[in-house]
């Protein structure tokens, strides 16, 4: 990040003057907290909360909790980091905030899962508000657990404050989209890429990683334009079909059964489970890492553009390892990085805060074009601020320049805060 703003600083020097470097490093606020609950079987258990506030220059904080057992203060600092640049670039009034647990929510009941809630939003909420902070999902934090969070909210203060929580059922307050918008976005951003040079989805093969939301519906969307995802993983395995993988399988799977992917080849029988395998091996046009940090390493980059891949878009934050970044830029490959690639969920969740403020519910059509349009214009403005850099087609420097001078003006304009 810092490296791409060298040529910003000696643009604008009053960025040095009033030390924005320095002071967008820091957070501005941040609460760890003791989560402690109780399994099916009475036996109590403790977990650690965090909310790391970023940066509420353009707007009050958002970003997505994260329940997975890997989460500790680091990961949710880098992520809420990239969040402010991020929700900068989605042109919407938000500032950038993440937080999560390291709670691990697989194998869980239901009961289970709505106890541990209930018990971190009994901290949470004291730090969170419409006009303060408003937290959505991430991994593993789904329509399940915001209801939850969201009931227990609802019950502390005694107020039906639908703006609070983005990622809302649609039956009390949710978007329509906002399930889809990452992994739609992500597709519609690598679109425009490839629509750039004339090329487009038909006839592309695809793979995916992760079978989670993003990568979901990350690959109902890939299907709807014409491409066919050949493989998709999650952290046990990898399954491969070259005649595509079926979308209706994954989420009865995935979504409602929350089962491994390797079931996936019990019922299609061309498709072949792969146990700890890695899904960059297999040949493709177009990659869309999309379930974890750090998951494509240099030596994986430099396979993908070995064996052809013209198009990587990140839907998960950060998959690609700087060692890997630099494979896909000095390879001249159109690499969308997450932070405006993956930008349409939280563009959505900025939608769904719309719609709460004036208390309206947009269709899904309407909903889904405005999304578009969002992922046309980060395009756009990662596009062109790449070139006026000096770095033109390379969207990493674009989209940190771009996500940055919004923010860095806010900032000098609210002074030494
Ligand atoms: P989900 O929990 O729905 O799915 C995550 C998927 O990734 C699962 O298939 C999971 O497999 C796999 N996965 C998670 N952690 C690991 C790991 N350490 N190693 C291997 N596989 C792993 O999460 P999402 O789809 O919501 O999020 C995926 C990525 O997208 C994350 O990086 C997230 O930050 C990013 N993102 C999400 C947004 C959203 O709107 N949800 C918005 C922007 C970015 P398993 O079930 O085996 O754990």
């Amino acid at each position: 990040m810092l490296e791409s703003l060298g040529p910003v600083l000696v643009k604008y020097p009053e960025f040095t003057e009033a030390k924005i470097i320095e002071r967008i490093c820091e957070p501005e606020r941040q609460l760890i907290f003791r989560v402690p609950w109780q399994d099916d079987r009475g036996v109590v258990h403790i977990n650690r909360g965090f909310r790391v506030q970023f940066n509420s220059a353009l707007g009050p904080y958002k970003g997505g909790l994260r329940f997975h057992p890997s989460v500790y203060l680091g990961i949710i600092k880098f992520l809420g980091f990239e969040q402010i640049f991020k929700n900068s670039l989605t042109g919407l009034p938000i500032g950038g905030a993440k937080g999560g647990s390291d709670f691990d929510p697989k194998g869980k009941s239901d009961s289970e899962v709505m106890r541990f809630c209930q018990s971190f939003m009994l901290e949470l909420w004291r730090i969170i508000g419409e006009h303060t902070d408003v937290p959505a999902g991430d991994i593993g934090v789904g329509g399940r657990e915001i209801g939850f969070l969201f009931g227990q909210y609802k019950r502390l203060t005694n107020k039906f404050e639908a703006g609070v929580l983005t990622g809302k059922g649609l039956v009390y307050g949710g978007s329509q989209v906002r399930t889809e918008a990452t992994g739609y976005g992500c597709t519609y951003f690598v679109n425009e890429m490839l629509a750039s040079k004339k090329n487009g989805f038909k006839g592309k093969k695809v793979l995916v990683s992760g079978s989670g939301n993003v990568a979901i519906y990350t690959l109902e969307k890939v299907h709807q334009l014409g491409g066919k995802v050949v493989a998709m993983s999650d952290s046990n395995g990898v399954i491969h079909d070259e005649k595509g993988i079926n979308l209706e399988t994954i989420k009865q799977l995935k979504e409602v059964e929350r089962r491994r992917i390797k079931e996936y080849c019990d019922s299609h029988k061309s498709a072949r489970y792969i146990p700890n395998g890695n899904i960059w091996d297999i040949p493709c046009d177009v990659a869309f890492p999309s379930a974890t940090e750090n998951e494509i390493t240099g030596k994986d980059a430099k396979k993908l553009v070995k064996n052809g891949c013209i198009a990587v878009g990140e839907g998960a934050n950060m998959p690609t390892t700087p060692e890997g970044v630099h494979v896909f830029i000095q390879a001249g490959i159109l690499y969308g990085p997450g932070k405006a690639a993956n930008a349409g969920g939280v563009a959505t969740s900025g939608l769904e805060m719309q719609q709460n403020a004036s208390r309206e519910a947009w269709g899904f059509e309407e909903t889904d074009i405005k999304l578009q349009q969002i992922m046309r214009n980060v395009y756009v403005l990662c596009s062109e601020a790449a070139e006026e850099f000096g770095a033109p087609g390379n969207f990493v420097v674009g989209a940190n320049i771009a996500g940055f001078i919004k923010v860095a003006r806010a900032m000098i304009a609210h002074g030494i805060v």
